[in-house]
């Protein structure tokens, strides 16, 4: 049964999947018409006002979840794996997989890109370069000190994900350590999950509005005419996302779990959509955490530490990004990195993904600090520059796809993923109803409502 089919599923309502994938189409349709209109008014007050309002609201939302769902989740993560060294394990798998699959990714990109060879003969004069500065690449010492946080208020506060992970497994082990005394402190965190994951129902009921204000903001904002003069780095880019997206994780995910990657694609399309409409992986946390726990079947205990710490340092929609762009400026400015370069790369590539947040066009600063390492000119990103945003949604979708890739694997090979969840098409899809309180948690309620 396909989820369009299910629309009927929840006493005749629309799945959300299918609501969002509206908002997004309509957003799309009408940004496109509105780019063409291109007048003051709608570019100020509808586009850049309205629907920024509503968008802006929408990926706040989304936002002001991750800290507090990563927090419980992770104490009951840690709390329900109970074993200190299975825990070790598990960060262990999943450091190596993200690493191996950005550092794949990347490669990958290169080497269809010398192939594809954008950016040949490419005339720089008339670009404006102004204003495009570079970031130099911190020491992968200092990269691996931030992790641990000086003070873990302002950790939270920042939402500094890395910190906040590292925090979070030290305390989940100290409750551990203290045994039974720590019973009233689980079980309410484990309330507190629920509630989170509640939190995340509501907030995601919003986004077939929230979708469509985002999506028709930036395609009023995206003029096709931007498109033209980079259209072989546009082309090779997108073929390489794609490529890595459907082929290459689908056959790690095959290989590694032998589960079917076309059920996990299903299951994974509201995340995506969601990465693809916020372009920031961190703002995404909620969504992937609940598809990959609820629709895919993978425990909490895994899924609570693989999802954040994926969205932080794995990124291989990004390293693609990254792989493609040097190959184009190389080209545009006709020089030969050689093997070496490449290697440098890469390596530069997948440590800049380590200490840098899933954010909007964060991307495009770790490039500047990949093109600074093998000596290209910074300014080349101005080409770049204005395709950037429709690129980094893009890739967005295919970094959380990662991180749910790998959070799979690795509970598939823990024996933690629940298959007659995975299974199951209708496991954890959201429709109007699963906002209803029901019935038992509404008799409850009406106990507390009453005078004692
Ligand atoms: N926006 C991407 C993310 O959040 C990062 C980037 O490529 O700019 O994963």
């Amino acid at each position: 049964m396909t989820e369009a089919a299910t629309t009927t599923h929840g006493g005749g309502k629309m799945s959300l999947t299918v609501k969002v994938l509206i908002g997004m189409g309509a957003g799309l349709v009408l940004g496109v018409i509105f780019n063409m209109i291109d007048s003051d008014f709608i570019n100020t007050h509808i586009a850049g006002g309205l629907f920024a309002m509503i968008g802006k609201m929408f990926v706040n939302a989304l936002k002001m979840l991750v800290v507090p769902l990563v927090f419980f989740s992770l104490i009951c993560g840690v709390t329900g794996i109970g074993d200190i060294r299975v825990l070790g394990r598990v960060g262990g798998k999943s450091l190596v997989l993200y690493l191996f699959t950005t550092a794949l990714a990347i490669s990958i990109a290169i080497l269809l890109a010398l192939a594809v060879g954008p950016g040949v003969g490419f005339n720089m004069e008339g670009v404006d370069t102004s204003g495009i500065t570079g970031k130099e690449a911190p020491s992968v010492w200092n990269v691996f000190a931030a992790i641990v946080p000086t003070n873990p208020v302002a950790a939270f506060a920042n939402g500094d994900m890395l910190q906040v992970i590292f925090y979070t497994v030290v305390l989940g082990v100290a409750v551990l350590m203290l045994g039974g005394k720590s019973k009233p402190f689980i079980e309410a965190c484990e309330y507190m999950n629920e509630v989170m994951m509640k939190v995340v129902t509501i907030v995601m009921a919003a986004a077939p509005i929230g979708v469509f204000c985002l999506i028709a903001k930036t395609f009023t904002e995206q003029g096709i005419e931007l498109f033209g003069p980079v259209l072989a780095y546009v082309i090779t880019l997108v073929v390489a996302l794609f490529l890595h997206l459907f082929v290459t994780l689908m056959i790690i995910l095959k290989v590694f779990s032998g589960l079917n990657p076309f059920i996990f694609m299903k299951k994974m399309r509201p995340a995506q959509i969601f990465a693809f409409s916020t372009a920031s992986s961190n703002a995404t946390i909620p969504v992937t955490l609940r598809s990959v726990t609820e629709r895919v079947g993978v425990d909490n205990s895994v899924a609570s530490f693989c999802v954040p710490f994926g969205a932080t340092i794995n990124m291989d929609g990004t390293a693609i990004m990254q792989g493609v762009a040097t190959v184009f400026l190389a080209n545009v400015y006709g020089i030969d990195l050689g093997l070496g370069g490449y290697i440098t790369v890469i390596a530069m590539a997948v440590l800049a993904s380590i200490g840098t947040a899933g954010v909007p066009g964060v991307g495009l600063v770790m490039l500047t600090m990949v093109l600074g390492q093998v000596g290209l000119p910074i300014e080349g990103i101005a080409l770049i520059l204005g395709v950037d945003r429709l690129m980094d949604m893009i890739r967005t979708a295919v970094n959380i796809t990662g991180d749910a890739v790998v959070s799979t694997i690795v509970a598939k090979g823990e024996g933690k993923v629940d298959m007659a969840v995975f299974n199951d098409p209708d496991a954890g899809l959201l429709t109007e109803s699963s906002l209803d309180i029901d019935e038992e948690a509404e008799r409850d309620l009406a106990q507390y409502a009453k005078p004692h």
